[in-house]
């Protein structure tokens, strides 16, 4: 009996590793000429487009420890960003498509940032509070504020779709290996 609950934990596990691995290797890094593209919009009838698009980022986003993910990090050219809401019971993260700023406000804050994309940390200045629209799924207009850590990550996802990373901003810093 033990045996077998422990070839069924080996297995378990194999399974998840492979399929993070698979996750993990399926993000673009610097340097990746997608990365410093302008990402193109998507059209009013590209439902279908942006369900595949969706599905593969979501898949990902399972398993990356990301709080956003924009879709030229898994190699999409599209203008699509993923964002896990601050709310502790938020497990899934919402979607965004043709993201559009409108209005930055609050005096510029700095912090670091760290991206799936390029190595270490960059100190980067971001507005606290910012207002954007966008589409869902099905071509749908929406307008959507976030402030702080969220409104930090969206200017983030934001910068992603105009070719822009985080180390244009600064130096990286060594993530602390302790
Ligand atoms: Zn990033």
């Amino acid at each position: 009996m033990f045996f077998i609950q422990q070839t069924k934990a080996y297995f378990l596990r194999g399974w998840t590793i492979s399929r993070w691995a698979r996750a993990l290797s399926s993000i673009r890094t610097v340097p990746d000429p997608i990365l410093l593209k302008d990402a193109a919009p998507l059209s009013k009838h590209s439902y279908l487009r942006r369900f595949l698009i969706e599905k593969h980022m979501r898949f990902i986003f399972r398993h990356v420890p990301a709080a956003g993910l924009a879709a030229p990090q898994v190699g999409s050219k599209y203008r699509v960003f993923l964002l896990l809401p601050e709310d502790e019971n938020a497990k899934k993260p919402l979607v965004f498509y043709n993201p559009d700023l409108i209005s930055l406000s609050g005096k510029m804050e700095e912090d670091y940032e760290k991206c799936l994309s390029t190595p270490g940390s960059v100190l980067v200045p971001r507005s606290p509070k910012i207002t954007i629209t966008a589409e869902n799924r099905r071509g749908h207009k929406f307008q959507a504020s976030a402030e702080g850590f969220s409104a930090r990550i969206i200017q983030h996802e934001l910068d992603h779709l105009r070719g822009i990373l985080m180390t244009q901003y600064g130096a990286a810093v060594e993530d602390d290996m302790s």
